[in-house]
């Protein structure tokens, strides 16, 4: 990326600044030595949903082969590509580094599929979103400082997490909620991290897809975007191993990509002019995005990934598996909280007394979507096991 403005360059006035953040919601003295959006990205690194991203999937279960993708790698790809836009765009990269390393902090085990079956569990306390979820391990979950729960975020880093939410959600989460009703848009660094997130799943779905052998390279050109970068590679280093071959592959989609995010995101400032992130925010549209034309064949890759990937009879027996799991842990533990461990147990049956069955399914929920893959898949067998030790 030639054209990148150097990183010492100075934030464009549309980008986060860190003396106009809105705050947090528990005020507190300006950090010493280090900027509120440092701070942020700093307290995400050291909460425990963030190490638990370790053990936690997007497609693949993690004890399939210790080379695919989890949640934490997942998050900090997500973070590179995000900061390489940032900083060409002069916006705030401590802030767009932190959204991305927690945007998936709320995530259940068994990446959709857990989703999916939390939410079903959840119908008729109020559903499970794993946005919201997020958002409540940053503000409430974690237990980490003497005067608040969860982490005291900015406004702006929450603001980030928040990637999509119901009008019914919106509604009782106040200030934060409002560009959903509003229709208005969050700051510019939560915009690239959102971006960034849809460019590097469906680039490391090729890479992991390939290496589970679900997909073939055959079966990738039907892509335009793979298949240029196929030919170009194929025609200046012919005698290339398939290994390499791929990974050149997915190295130039994501630069092309990432090229074409900066481009078309630098002129559609140029021509809006934000002067604040105010304005950004008060527009109808996102102000990042893709041309039309990569927009168009980043969606046509996609839709080959939910074919051969996703609707793969091997990946369906695996969601199949885990939201079976999902569903009967929910089912035990909502029956009787007693099974719980006690915090979790103290925690149910207090949300119980203050709000009947709807508090204590949310606390259930908290429990089941904190758990990684592999200890939801202990407390299963624990639970439903008899050989198993309790
Ligand atoms: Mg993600």
């Amino acid at each position: 990326m030639n054209d990148a403005a150097p990183a010492a360059a100075p934030l464009a006035p549309c980008a986060a600044h860190d003396e106009r953040s809105r705050g947090r919601r528990h005020p507190e003295p300006r950090p010493e030595l280090r900027g509120e959006f440092q701070r942020d990205r700093d307290r995400i690194i050291h909460s425990n949903a963030f190490r638990r991203l370790v053990y936690k999937t997007q497609v693949f279960v993690n004890h399939e082969g210790d080379l695919y993708r989890t949640r934490i790698t997942h998050s900090i790809e997500v973070a590179q590509i995000a900061r390489s836009a940032a900083i060409a765009l002069r916006l705030n990269e401590a802030l767009t580094e932190a959204i991305c390393l927690a945007h998936d902090l709320g995530h259940t085990p068994f990446g959709h599929a857990g989703q999916d079956a939390l939410n079903e569990c959840m119908r008729d306390y109020g559903g499970f979103e794993h946005n919201l979820q997020s958002l409540r391990v940053v503000d409430e979950l974690e237990e980490r400082y003497a005067e608040f729960s969860g982490l005291n975020l900015t406004f702006e880093c929450r603001e980030g997490i928040l990637k999509h939410c119901s009008v019914h959600h919106a509604r009782e989460l106040g200030e934060l909620g409002e560009r959903f009703l509003k229709r208005q848009q969050p700051g510019l660094e939560a915009q690239i991290a959102n971006l960034a997130d849809e460019i590097a799943y469906n680039n490391h779905d090729v890479d992991d897809g390939l290496r589970a052998q679900l997909l073939t390279v055959e079966a990738l050109r039907a892509s335009r975007m793979f298949r240029r970068q196929h030919e170009a590679v194929a025609a200046r280093y012919p005698d290339l191993s398939e290994r390499r071959l791929v990974h050149e592959i997915i190295r130039r989609m994501i630069n092309h990509i990432v090229l074409d995010l900066i481009r078309t995101t630098q002129s559609r400032l140029a021509q809006a002019k934000p002067a604040s992130i105010e304005e950004v925010r008060a527009l109808s549209k996102p102000l990042a995005a893709l041309s039309d034309e990569c927009r168009e064949e980043h969606l046509e890759l996609k839709e080959l990934l939910r074919e051969q990937v996703y609707r793969h009879y091997k990946v369906l027996r695996m969601t199949a598996k885990a939201r079976r799991v999902v569903h009967e842990l929910f089912d035990a533990f909502f029956k009787d909280v007693t099974l719980m461990p006690p915090e979790h147990r103290e925690q149910a049956l207090k949300a119980e007394a203050a709000n009947s069955n709807t508090g204590r399914a949310r606390t259930v929920a908290d429990y089941i979507a904190g758990m990684t893959d592999r200890y939801a898949i202990l407390e299963h067998r624990r639970l439903f096991e008899p050989s198993e030790r309790t």
